[in-house]
């Protein structure tokens, strides 16, 4: 099928004529994609570097995947909780088995999952703290994403996801990531929890200092606060292991997912915990009509076998030094205009200097070249491929990114 370059820009211009205008897409417009490969409305092929934000770390359209939410579209979609399934069951069964928790509470998107973690801290740490009701206290890092309902928006540092928002939701307080003396300094006695991304993504892919964690791990201990990972994004094999807090041989009292969990076709998400802490859940105080649906459950169940079986964490472990040692070839040709590799697994930023132009433009430039990827902030750009990437593809990929590098040097 040939179709005209006509049919990219009319598309772009209808999402820009009904849509409301809270994104600014590459110009990409896609038509289809399997596993690593994207192809756009005009047959051309790109490499997805992107993984949509690590939500196909599967790949795109993984086989076992479709078949398994193919059977159950036999079967039945959507129940609500009114009832139960027989797929929820098993998936919540499988999920706590492989983060070693006692209880899972079924979401869809990242922000809800967020926002019942907020809920579920808070309510812990009036039952089970005893701090004076409507005094609970959050401490939140600077530069943290979270996801957008305006509870998490409130404790954001980023003002392009605040203005005009407001009033915000009370009870957040500021750490600077990394640093066991700023929490120690935000925290007072009504603090409840600690909410925290293991690696900040949003903020240009951030790794805290070895230790932070372990450290963070004993004071919450020690001060009766629950340490609340948020790994919507690190999750599920995306730093090389199955969750990025055991990079620390450490255990979050909360556990955060979303993105991947979806098995690359839907959003899924869902908090973790013990059941000390996620009893504090009775029936009636929180809920979602879509929150563990058959059909989510099902595909969700299959995406965890299949990271599993095949060895897709493992994968990542292997696969993603290899990434990083690339892109840190390209660095050394680039000499001070590439300021920063850094990230874990399968999982990179690359901080250019602005001397080279904005990172959006690189991309840009990437992807007219078949190379999917998408800067966050002015200067990072950001390598996050299907943990299923072969190196093969990353060879041809990161080529095309330190071509497009040299001619913006030029
Ligand atoms: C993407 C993301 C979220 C929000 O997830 P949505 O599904 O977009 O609501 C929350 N936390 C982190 C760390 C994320 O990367």
């Amino acid at each position: 099928m040939h179709i005209k370059e006509g049919t990219t820009q009319a598309f772009i211009g209808l999402e820009q004529r009904y849509g409301a205008r809270n994104y600014h897409p590459v110009p990409v417009v896609v038509d289809r994609a399997l596993d690593c490969l994207v192809w756009d409305v005009q047959g051309r092929e790109y490499i997805d570097m992107m993984g949509a934000y690590s939500a196909v770390s599967h790949g795109h359209l993984h086989p076992r995947v479709v078949a398994a939410a193919t059977r159950q579209l036999q079967k039945v979609a959507v129940t609500s909780r009114a009832y139960h399934s027989n797929t929820l069951g098993p998936f919540l069964e499988k999920l706590c088995s492989i983060a070693g928790f006692d209880r899972a509470l079924p979401m869809n998107t990242g922000a809800e999952a967020v926002e019942t973690a907020i809920k579920l801290a808070r309510r812990w740490g009036y039952r089970a703290k005893g701090i004076a009701d409507g005094q609970a206290e959050i401490l939140v890092a600077r530069g943290n994403f979270h996801g957008r309902t305006n509870t998490v928006i409130s404790f954001s540092t980023e003002e392009d996801y605040k203005a005009g928002f407001g009033p915000f939701t009370p009870g957040f307080h500021h750490f600077d990531f990394g640093s066991m003396d700023s929490i120690r300094a935000a925290a007072t006695a009504n603090t409840c929890a600690v909410l925290v991304e293991p690696i900040q993504g949003e903020a240009g892919v951030i790794v805290p200092p070895a230790g932070f964690f372990r450290e963070l791990r004993d004071w919450c201990t020690q001060n009766k606060v629950l340490l609340v990972d948020d790994e919507v994004q690190a999750g599920l094999g995306r730093t090389g292991k199955w969750f990025a807090f055991e990079h620390e041989g450490i255990r979050p009292d909360a556990l955060i997912l979303g993105k991947a969990l979806g098995g690359g076709l839907l959003p899924v998400s869902a908090v973790l915990a013990d059941a000390p802490v996620m009893d504090v859940f009775t029936p009636g105080s929180h809920g979602s009509t879509f929150g563990g649906n058959a059909l989510a459950a099902a595909v969700a169940l299959e995406g965890l076998r299949v990271l599993e079986e095949e060895r897709l964490v493992e994968r990542a472990a292997e696969i993603g030094p290899y990434l990083m040692e690339r892109l840190r070839e390209v660095q050394r040709q680039a000499g001070p205009l590439v300021r920063d590799v850094r990230g874990r697994g399968l999982w990179i930023g690359v901080d250019i200097d602005p001397a080279l132009g904005s990172a959006r433009r690189i991309v840009e430039k990437m992807a007219e070249r078949g190379v999917l990827s998408k800067e966050t902030h002015e200067t990072v750009i950001r390598f996050a491929p299907p943990l299923t990437i072969t190196t093969a593809l990353i060879d041809k990929a990161v080529g095309i990114f330190a071509e497009v590098l040299a001619e913006a040097r030029t």
